[in-house]
């Protein structure tokens, strides 16, 4: 990790748009970041970056790319599950969350942990279907940044283009629905996008 005091995250503050010269470090946060690996949730934990402006005296976090702010899954697994909804026609929200006919489950140490509501795991153990729904629906609404300050970065990709690309229909039951798909797929990095 970077702890250069003089790198600069990015070139505006995210809460009130000013340009300093450099960020104040402001010290670090412990992450955990969640992915996929044969079938299990595992963990990894590690550290961000808090930076201060100088001049409106906030702090921010900076997420390396593998993270996306706010979301406790790492990037490339949030691209790889909504990819596989996404290429595969017969996919289903359900089944996306398996792996060879099991589903994804979180280590049995992991049972207790609850505290986020970010999974429907309270019941049973396993990575819920409707993650994946919400993923794909942030991706599609382009509301997973990179960044704090990329979040208003232009859409990678007109939807004209995202139009034009192949989409099962039994994916969606409204206009608004294929949209966000469409524009899921379009956000999506160019080597996940095709098959
Ligand atoms: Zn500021």
């Amino acid at each position: 990790m970077d702890n250069n005091d003089s790198h600069t995250p990015c070139v505006a503050c995210p809460y009130c748009g000013a340009s300093p010269l450099r960020f104040l470090r402001d010290g670090t946060r412990g992450v955990v970041s969640r992915t996929v690996e044969h079938g299990i949730v595992s963990k990894t934990p590690g550290s961000v970056l808090r930076w201060k402006c100088p001049a409106c005296r906030r702090s921010f976090t900076q997420y390396p790319d593998s993270r996306v702010p706010g979301q406790r899954f790492s990037r490339e697994c949030i691209y790889k599950l909504s990819e596989r909804y996404l290429k595969d026609h017969t996919m289903t929200y359900r089944r996306t969350v398996c792996e060879d006919g099991i589903p994804i489950a979180y280590p049995e140490t992991d049972q207790g942990n609850s505290g986020d509501g970010d999974e429907d795991y309270a019941d049973t153990p396993i990575l819920a279907h409707t993650t994946i729904y919400r993923w794909i629906t942030a991706l599609g609404a382009k509301q997973l940044p990179s960044d704090p300050c990329t979040t208003d970065a232009e859409p990678k990709q007109p939807s004209e283009k995202a139009e034009s690309m192949d989409l099962p229909t039994r994916k969606y039951r409204s206009a608004a629905r294929k949209d966000v798909l469409l524009q899921c797929r379009a956000a999506l990095p160019p080597r996940r996008r095709k098959e």
